[in-house]
């Protein structure tokens, strides 16, 4: 970049804060400002944050000028990061301060580091253990014996800051200052990785080649469940680090790190970097100071990590492509997977999709050329893909209240006699999806949102997942007031382990289900003990669709093949084929004498998703998806943006939308069609009523700038009204 990077006088500055838009002009500090630098800036009687976003204006009074207040002590923003942050600003329509603020999350950064006290596990558990003080522990436990901000401990403990301190004097814990921030160990390339298979051999030499260019590309590699995907990528990984350039893996769900983690420790000695919600807030300001300075050479971490200043990011992972956990629809809306292909695009660096079921995005743009593609058509090893079936419904009913088929149960009652594990997928947490009344029929739904109260008995509550108020299960009908007549409708996980305990006494089962663990710790210990055998029947949410190897499972049986199939969403047919093509590869991973079996419960056994997954013909299934895709002109072929509207009252956000809807002219000028206002997926969230336009337009078309003119002209909100810019949105 030829933009000057050191500015003695005047800087532009941007400062993260909700109201202003756009960068202000400060004063520089004696001996001047480097570009990217944090600094605290007065606004108002307030001071705030910012970074120094380039040089001042030049025609104006330095006299007049502000001054910065302080020098924030952490590196400056690199012109790389700062480029990322302005372009995914101006894709995702979202203001500057807002796109600042996601890449100095690590929450004390304007705190000096040798100032931050720590808390610490020191001693033996105090005499008196009260339920408080247990919480504590349970958390230091969870992460590890790391240290923690004294608010933050009691915060995550649920508990007042007078339980750390009576810990603290009892001499349970210690209080520290922090040690200043220390580079992580070195992971070692060179040391022997596990000998490849030929064609995870070629496959990691092509991405070597890759890497070497020292530029940007994205390669689709693409690998049936278990053919040993990891092990290639890591392999460029190891390249990364051999150029001595740094690379990140982001996964899509926490509770993968952990296994992950061993891997990464097996092949190079060391552990990486870690990035979520989970870690704590000094260790997550190590990790952001550490990958500035060029002190990490691997970060594993969730989307957010994306937004790490690296100082020379060479590799970018996303594993498991497809997975929606990897779209953000709150605050900023955005793609990790689209946004690694910009930051790698703008660095020079190479991205790699992994996943045994590609979005169908990813598998167009592999198809047009857009992406390499890389494919590994056979398990690892000895292991082949399991037997696919299915049980048809209409003829081999389940008893009346019960969701296993006899043929399913016979099936799990010779896993047990061989010693083998069995696993029942059903993609509902909670024991039902349904409490009705048996008198007038009214179900439970949430006060809040436009969404069914599920039955959590292990909690013995009703919760909401949209925004998880919880009540209490009625003995009256809140409808028409009979008691004792409220009945759980349909299964859950929690019921179909009623079930199981029922029929099969002997066996021991385990659910897993993301409500049920408090901690990546936690559910890491329940792999653990499944991986050991203590388990004969898993049962689980999609959860258990993601990446865990258990090497004794070999029949996987889908309670509800067809859940996910119904819906006028586009997406729906692929996101049910991913998700049961993941499920039933869990299956037989290990090879051995007992092939893998997976079978699929439906009424519809003719239905296209069906047939698809049975025929093993992925390619053909993806073919016809983008053929399906190219016809409507939807993404990739077209464009589309959503917009979302919310307001507590019903009829103001609908008349505005109508109002925005009516003055469209913008969008129309790029040949784009405007859907709606029409009530968005989740109609009510929070007490608030949401509609969503979609707008559809051809794939060249500027559709970014033409919303922009478009909602600068629009009418003035009313007070209380969100809006939300959801460039390809996840639903359509
Ligand atoms: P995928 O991510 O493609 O589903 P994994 O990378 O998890 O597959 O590999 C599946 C299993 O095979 C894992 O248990 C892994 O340790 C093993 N595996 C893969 N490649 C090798 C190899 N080259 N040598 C030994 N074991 C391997
Ligand atoms: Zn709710």
């Amino acid at each position: 970049m030829d933009r000057p990077l050191f500015f003695p006088h005047g800087a532009r500055i941007a400062v993260l804060t909700q109201e202003v838009v756009g960068i202000l002009d400060y004063l520089a500090p004696e001996g001047g400002v480097r570009l990217g630098q944090l600094v605290v800036v007065p606004l108002g009687p307030r001071r705030v944050m910012g970074a120094v976003w380039g040089e001042g204006a030049g025609d104006f009074d330095l006299a007049r000028l502000r001054p910065v207040a302080r020098l924030i002590d952490a590196p400056p923003l690199t012109p790389e990061m700062i480029e990322f942050l302005t372009r995914m600003g101006e894709y995702t329509l979202t203001p500057l301060p807002m796109m600042l603020r996601m890449a100095t999350r690590a929450p004390d950064l304007d705190q000096p580091p040798s100032a931050r006290r720590i808390i610490h596990r020191a001693g033996p558990e105090p005499e008196r253990m009260t339920d408080a003080r247990a919480a504590v522990m349970r958390v230091i436990a969870d992460h590890g014996g790391a240290g923690f901000a004294p608010a933050e401990l009691a915060q995550l403990a649920g508990v007042s800051a007078g339980v750390v301190q009576g810990l603290v004097k009892a001499g349970t814990l210690a209080e520290t200052l922090a040690p200043r921030d220390t580079p992580y160990p070195r992971l070692d390339p060179d040391l022997p990785g596990k000998p490849l298979a030929p064609d995870q051999a070629a496959a990691a030499a092509d991405l070597g080649d890759a890497m070497r260019t020292r530029a940007y590309g994205t390669t689709l590699l693409r690998g049936v469940t278990g053919s040993g995907k990891t092990e290639v990528y890591l392999e460029a990984v190891a390249e990364c680090l051999r150029q001595n350039r740094q690379a990140l893996v982001l996964l899509p769900e926490i509770a993968l790190s952990a296994e992950f983690l061993d891997r990464v420790e097996a092949r190079f000695g060391a552990r990486p970097g870690e990035w979520h919600s989970g870690v704590t807030r000094g260790e997550r300001r190590r990790l952001w100071t550490m990958a500035a300075q060029h002190h990490v050479g691997l970060v594993v971490g969730a989307r957010s990590a994306l937004f790490l200043p690296f100082a020379d990011l060479g590799l970018i992972v996303v594993d498991e492509e497809h997975d929606s956990s990897y779209k953000q629809e709150d605050g900023v809306y955005y793609s990790a997977r689209d946004m690694a292909v910009l930051r790698a695009s703008i660095g020079g660096a190479q991205v790699v999709l992994a996943s045994a079921t590609p979005s169908v995005e990813s598998w167009v743009n592999a198809g047009l050329g857009k992406y390499r593609r890389l494919d590994l058509r056979a398990r690892y090893g000895s292991a082949e893909l399991p037997e696919m079936g299915t049980i048809d419904l209409r003829h081999e009913e389940t008893e009346k209240g019960r969701w296993i088929s006899p043929r399913l149960a016979a099936e799990i009652r010779a896993r047990k006699e061989r010693g083998e594990q069995s696993l029942l997928f059903l993609n509902r947490r909670g024991y039902a999806p349904v409490t009705a009344c048996r008198a007038c029929g009214q179900q439970i739904g949430c006060d809040d949102c436009d969404a069914r109260m599920v039955e959590h008995r292990f909690q013995n509550r009703l919760v909401c997942h949209q925004c998880g108020a919880t009540k209490p299960i009625p003995v009256a009908c809140p409808s028409c007031g009979t008691e004792g007549k409220m009945t759980a409708v349909g299964p859950g996980v929690e019921r179909l382990a009623e079930e199981v305990a029922e029929r099969f006494p002997n066996m021991r089962a385990s659910v897993l289900s993301s409500d049920l663990f408090h901690s990546a710790r936690a559910l890491k210990d329940a792999i653990a003990e499944i991986g050991a055998g203590q388990t004969d029947i898993i049962i689980g949410t999609q959860l258990v669709a993601k990446g865990h190897n258990f090497p004794r499972l070999t029949l996987v049986g889908v309670i509800d093949a067809d859940l996910g199939l119904q819906g006028a969403d586009m997406r729906a047919a692929e996101r049910s084929f991913q998700l049961m093509r993941q499920v039933a590869g869990r299956a037989g991973r290990e090879g051995g004498e007992a092939r893998g079996l997976a079978l699929l419960q439906t009424y519809q056994p003719d239905h296209p998703v069906i047939r698809a997954i049975l025929s093993g013909q992925d390619e053909e299934f993806w073919d016809a998806e983008a053929a399906g895709r190219q016809a409507a002109g939807m993404p990739p072929f077209g464009r589309l943006a959503g917009i979302i509207l919310s307001h507590p009252d019903q009829p103001v956000v609908e008349d505005y939308a109508r109002e925005l809807a009516r003055r469209a002219e913008p969008l129309r000028t790029i040949g784009a069609e405007v859907f709606g206002p029409a009530p968005a997926p989740i109609a009510r969230i929070r007490a608030r009523y949401r509609v969503r336009m979609l707008i559809h337009a051809p794939r060249q078309a500027p559709v970014q700038a033409a919303i922009s003119q478009w909602l600068a002209r629009a009418p003035k909100a009313p007070a209380n009204l969100r809006l939300a810019v959801d460039i390809d949105p996840m639903s359509f």
